[in-house]
């Protein structure tokens, strides 16, 4: 009998549910066919989605393993003791929660662990690239703490790291956030614990995006130093949609109790489950290989995007992110996603520091997995200039997109 159903859904849905079936075909057929350069993105491996696809889908775990409030947990109740283990393993981390549904539960279960509302959090802005979680005042954060923003210094796009210790002196703030959604330099973790002990906060790390590189050993590691970390599975890490949460012993029940039952029902077994793969393919020398590389394709791009003329924020990068500006092009952030969607490039816009403007962020966590490496970076940097500046049209740059991911299928049969 075969693990999993997976594979075989496009044949039962075609013949069930043809409707949905070509939905979601056609999903796969946009993500292989155009460019994937959201930052947030990847594709995950054949493992992880059958993993996704099992019957592990079909059961009720509320609780932690061995402490659950439903019976018939004791094989899933091995499923979760093998994630957490992995997690911590590839981590170093002394408790990991693999329960938290989303990079967004688990920050909200950081904050129910560590805060009461009506405390004061510094973190980083929303347009220097905090998260929505890191204090919008449309997100539980911004409603529910007082939240004070930093920012990054306006000549050279990095966080202003007087400019943190001056306001955390001021407000004296419970906790301290760092991490982001379109930072594209490493963290100062060591910096920030620093801060967070003079004046009595806690160092929430919010490692979303890096924690994939933090896995394949390319990025500083937050684990030694932040009380707790928050993370997505689904991002450079290339696990199944979700969150997770790092900590040390001390606060091991506090966050376990602050994700169920405080902020979340039942545990998603199949999802923990896809985790654990996740968490068992990060581990390898494979993954190290490929965070490596897409390190090397950001930075390649990251410098050819600015030899077409792009402003590309910090000057470059030290992850899988890039944050440009396109203005010197003779449009923003937001016509050029037009643009370059209508091409088959596929991104996102961003805020720009200090500009009213938006930006541009890309990413290389994806077209890494699909295997482009720099010649193909050069390739997209010069496209995608060449669409945004209205030199070449769209029905010839999907041509030439085609062309290009032609070579690289995310899932080759
Ligand atoms: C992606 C991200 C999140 C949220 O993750 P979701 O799974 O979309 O809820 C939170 N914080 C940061 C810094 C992120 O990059």
């Amino acid at each position: 009998m075969s693990v999993t159903h997976a594979p075989q859904t496009a044949d039962v849905l075609t013949r069930q549910d043809p409707e949905l079936a070509e939905i979601l075909l056609g999903e796969l057929h946009r993500q292989s066919s155009t460019l994937q350069l959201i930052a947030a993105e990847n594709f995950c491996s054949p493992a992880v989605l059958a993993a996704l696809g099992s019957a592990l889908a079909n059961k009720y775990a509320e609780g932690y393993p061995g402490a659950r409030h439903h019976g018939g947990c004791e094989i899933v109740d091995v499923a979760e003791r093998l994630a957490v283990d992995r997690a911590k393993s590839l981590f170093g981390a002394e408790h990991a929660n693999v329960q938290s549904h989303s990079g967004s539960s688990a920050v909200l279960a950081a904050y129910a662990a560590l805060l009461r509302p009506g405390d004061t959090v510094l973190a980083l802005g929303l347009p220097y690239g905090g998260h929505l979680t890191h204090g919008s005042p449309a997100n539980f954060s911004g409603r529910w703490f007082d939240f004070v923003p930093y920012g990054v210094d306006a000549e050279t796009g990095l966080i202003d790291h007087e400019q943190v210790r001056t306001l955390a002196r001021t407000h004296r703030p419970k906790a301290i956030v760092c991490g982001s959604i379109a930072y594209p330099r490493h963290i100062d973790y060591a910096f920030f614990r620093e801060v967070a002990d003079e004046v009595g906060a806690y160092l929430i790390a919010d490692a979303a995006h890096p924690i994939g590189l933090v896995a394949g050993g390319v990025a500083p590691s937050p684990v030694p130093y932040a009380d707790v970390v928050c993370a997505t599975t689904h991002k450079v890490l290339r696990g199944p949609r979700g969150g997770m949460i790092l900590c040390g012993g001390e606060l091991a029940e506090r966050v376990d109790r602050a994700v169920f039952p405080f902020t979340q029902g039942g545990a998603q077994m199949h999802t923990i489950a896809a985790k654990a793969v996740a968490f068992g393919e990060a581990a390898t020398p494979a993954f190290a290989a490929y965070a490596h590389q897409v390190v090397a394709n950001a930075r390649i791009l990251a410098a050819a995007l600015a030899d077409e003329g792009i402003v590309v924020t910090t000057g470059g990068t030290d992850t899988h992110l890039v944050t440009a500006d396109p203005a010197p092009l003779g449009v923003d952030g937001r016509a050029a996603r037009g643009r370059l969607a209508a091409a088959g490039m596929v991104l996102d816009c961003c805020a720009l520091p200090h500009a009213d403007t938006r930006g541009l962020r890309l990413g290389t966590a994806a077209v890494t997995t699909q295997g482009m490496a720099e010649k193909e970076m050069e390739r997209i940097a010069a496209l995608l200039a060449g669409v945004v500046r209205g030199e070449v049209e769209s029905v010839r740059a999907r041509e030439e997109v085609r062309d290009l991911v032609g070579g690289f299928p995310p899932y080759p049969a």
